[in-house]
């Protein structure tokens, strides 16, 4: 291939020009792999919506009437804190897809 600077002839797998050190098109290899990772990104089983999705809050609604109903018995303090450890991770709460709206719809997430 040619230099995109210079002109001159250069290695195909030629990072940078060996005659004015410009660097070359090959970078398109980590381009393409990116592109592979949008492929990656979950879809939305219900409305097909591809791309980033939101999670669940760390505690939900039922979360804090449980934990609050039986709060006093002692038992409430527990239930949030083990709730907490549990969904401190988000790979752990439930997706909502930010388009419908739909929890526990992305496909291919864990
Ligand atoms: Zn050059
Ligand atoms: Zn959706």
């Amino acid at each position: 291939m040619f230099c995109t600077n210079c002109g001159k002839e250069i290695d195909n797998n030629a990072a940078i020009c060996i005659h004015c050190g410009v660097a070359t098109n090959n970078t398109t290899h980590s381009v393409n792999n990116s592109g592979m990772q949008h492929h990656d990104q979950p879809k939305c089983r219900k409305c097909g919506y591809i791309g980033e999705f939101k999670r669940e809050k760390m505690f939900r609604t039922i979360d804090w009437a449980i934990g609050l109903a039986t709060f006093w018995f002692g038992f409430g303090i527990i239930y949030f804190i083990i709730i907490a450890i549990i969904r401190y991770d988000e790979k752990n709460r439930k997706t909502i897809c930010p388009h419908c709206g739909e929890v526990g719809s992305a496909m291919d997430v864990y």
